[in-house]
């Protein structure tokens, strides 16, 4: 069971908190905040936590708290090698804070063996120590490490809190990860990229299907796809797609994300639409 950070934020308060924590939900960005939030809470030197002025307070809002550890994949995965390093941190006394925060990255890309070493230091926990696992796909924690930690869910920001991108907001299916990438990209380019890939699944035109992809970059193609896949869950929900066009773009994700050739991978997407007829309903 997930709990809201409200009531992790009251205990850090209370000096009282968890030593291994999983966040999920929302944005890495606003897990981030939070795991900051945390930070100051638990670190602040003044009574009223966090003051935001104190020595503490502006080390840890700068980035450069000595205290504060963050352990991101390198290239693809989080290896052992970089477990390792920081328990041989953590282990050290503390060297300027009141508490020690470890924040896990992208916890899902965890190896095995790195999750099993990070599972032994949860088991014998440095003092004042809360280690933070975050991730967009807690599914893909691997299951020993998340049935240690408390889960924490981050719901995500409404429509509202969006302003002037609103618009990725929605093209993204209110997944702000999503949203951010859109805006980066260009948000009338996306949508164009899936006009245009609409347009070739209704004509039967395949030939066009070159054109289209071909500019391509992997990491643009999963963006595309994520971006189809919203439209087109719209599109279901209102009974106009059938849903197997949603389960095709699924599977196209999974491939393209073990590296598999992208173009040739969105290629099979198109030939299967197509083959579905238009809709695909009926
Ligand atoms: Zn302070």
């Amino acid at each position: 069971m997930s709990l809201n950070f409200d009531l992790v934020r009251k205990s850090a308060v209370e000096y009282k908190p968890a030593h291994l924590l999983l966040f999920h939900g929302s944005g890495a960005k606003e897990r981030l905040g939070a795991v900051r939030e945390l930070a100051l809470v638990l670190n602040c030197i003044k009574e009223n936590r966090p003051c935001g002025e104190c020595p503490a307070c502006k080390k840890i809002q700068s980035g450069n708290h000595p205290d504060i550890h963050i352990v991101k994949p390198l290239k693809t995965n989080i290896g052992i090698e970089q477990v390792l390093s920081l328990q041989r941190e953590i282990y050290r006394k503390i060297s300027e804070g009141k508490y020690r925060i470890c924040l896990i990255d992208e916890a899902h890309r965890l190896t095995l063996p790195a999750a099993n070493a990070l599972l032994k230091i949860a088991e014998e926990p440095p003092d004042n120590t809360v280690i933070i696992l975050s991730s967009g796909n807690a599914e893909g924690v691997i299951p020993t490490l998340q049935s240690r930690a408390q889960a924490v869910f981050f719901p995500s920001p409404d429509e509202a809190a969006w302003r002037d991108e609103v618009e990725a907001f929605r093209l993204g299916g209110t997944d702000p990860d999503l949203a951010r990438r859109i805006e980066e990209y260009g948000i009338e380019k996306v949508k164009e990229l899936i006009k245009k890939y609409m347009d070739i699944v209704e004509s039967g035109d395949f030939l066009k299907t070159l054109e289209l992809f071909l500019p391509l970059e992997r990491d643009d193609c999963l963006l595309f796809l994520q971006s189809l896949a919203v439209t087109m869950k719209e599109m279901v929900a209102k009974g106009k797609l059938s849903p197997r066009f949603l389960k095709e773009i699924g599977n196209t994700i999974e491939i393209i994300s073990k590296q598999v050739n992208h173009r040739l991978a969105l290629e099979v997407l198109v030939l299967k639409h197509i083959s579905f007829g238009g809709n695909g309903i009926g």
